[in-house]
């Protein structure tokens, strides 16, 4: 975090809002914030977002997606906070992939912040799913680990969300994610993958809706909000991340390096690309059927999941995991409210 403080000088500048030290500098707002006040900018902006593309309904229930890395912490942070005053509610899932240390850290750390927070959390445990570590099932498909982890987790999470009885699943995909990839993906003309790379999308029979209320904050944003606010993370990234090359991470350098002379610019470039949505989603493949094993939206006969779970483990895994899930969501219902029960009871000191 010392380039955040470097840049508004080393404490020597004020918040444009109060007498303590300014932590950053927001350049396309015109304002240096102090902790408090970065913290409440970030945090306005979301409830913004999520009013300017109606992400979320009141009385809605939102499942968020927390990796324990910091897009997603600070996501569930900042959501738990503004749900009270837009009226939701929020519950958490975590997937332990089983990728050794990492996965065990990134478990430990979700399950602080939830307790924290007092948010209900679901953990799904891969190996107790299907039978197989995410390094194993990658082992046994032949596939790239990043496509088989990609697809596991939105195969998970939704089923999740579909047994929660959940109205949207909550991403903690920022700017900076998304808008390197509407790029790429306008080079290569792929237009479809454009449409899925908005602030959100609706729900249909069978696969709940995902919105990303990160869709205007950048990712150092992100960053300065979950190190100001203290939030638990896992500082190691995933072991099969492969770091640079790639022609996303050339497009965020120039994106950034663009906003430092038109401060400003990503963000009219993510709300201009918002409002040609629809013509992008036009051009993407329909999901025509749904899956001969679990019934999922699929534009093939069977599922992605389905398909993976049938080479890597010799069956379609779908309709189990489904099973199983349900199974832990009723148990993890009736234990959550169980000890939101006694934390409230013991919270109360007699006379009060
Ligand atoms: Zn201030
Ligand atoms: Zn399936």
């Amino acid at each position: 975090m010392t380039n955040h403080l470097a840049e508004v000088g080393r404490g020597s500048l004020r918040c444009s809002l109060c007498e303590e030290p300014a932590v950053t500098l927001v350049r396309y707002a015109k304002l240096r914030l102090c902790r408090k006040h970065f913290a409440e900018f970030v945090r306005r902006r979301v409830i913004k977002t999520i009013e300017r593309y109606r992400l979320i309904k009141s009385g809605w229930k939102v499942l968020v997606a927390v990796s324990g890395g910091k897009d997603s912490s600070a996501l569930l942070h900042i959501l738990s906070e503004v749900s009270r005053q837009l009226n939701f509610e929020v519950v958490a899932v975590h997937i332990d992939l089983g990728i050794g240390e990492y996965s065990r850290k990134a478990r430990e750390v979700v399950e602080k912040l939830c307790g924290i927070l007092g948010v209900q959390l679901v953990v799904l445990d891969l190996k107790d799913l299907i039978g197989a570590s995410l390094p194993e099932l990658v082992t046994r498909s032949r596939r790239p680990a990043c496509s088989v982890c990609g697809l596991v987790k939105r195969y998970l999470i939704n089923s999740a969300a579909l047994e929660l009885g959940a109205n949207a699943i909550a991403l903690g995909h920022h700017m900076d994610d998304l808008l390197p990839y509407v790029v790429k993906n306008f080079i290569t003309q792929d237009l479809g993958g454009i449409g899925k790379l908005g602030p959100g999308t609706e729900s249909e029979e069978g696969l709940i809706g995902r919105v990303r209320p990160l869709y205007e904050i950048s990712e150092r944003e992100v960053a300065l909000y979950a190190y100001v606010q203290g939030l638990p993370v896992v500082e190691s990234s995933c072991p099969y991340t492969v770091r640079g090359g790639s022609i996303e991470e050339e497009v965020r350098r120039f994106l950034n390096s663009l906003e430092e002379g038109s401060p400003g610019i990503k963000i009219a470039f993510a709300r201009a690309l918002a409002k040609n949505l629809d013509f992008y989603k036009s051009r993407l493949l329909g999901q025509v059927g749904r899956c001969r094993y679990c019934g999922t939206p699929t534009s093939a006969e069977v599922c992605a999941f389905c398909r993976l779970t049938e080479r890597g483990l010799g069956k379609p895994m779908g309709p189990a995991v489904r099973a199983k899930i349900r199974e832990i969501v009723e148990r993890g219902v009736k234990g959550f409210s169980k000890a939101v029960k006694n934390d409230r009871a013991s919270s109360h000191k007699p006379g009060e």
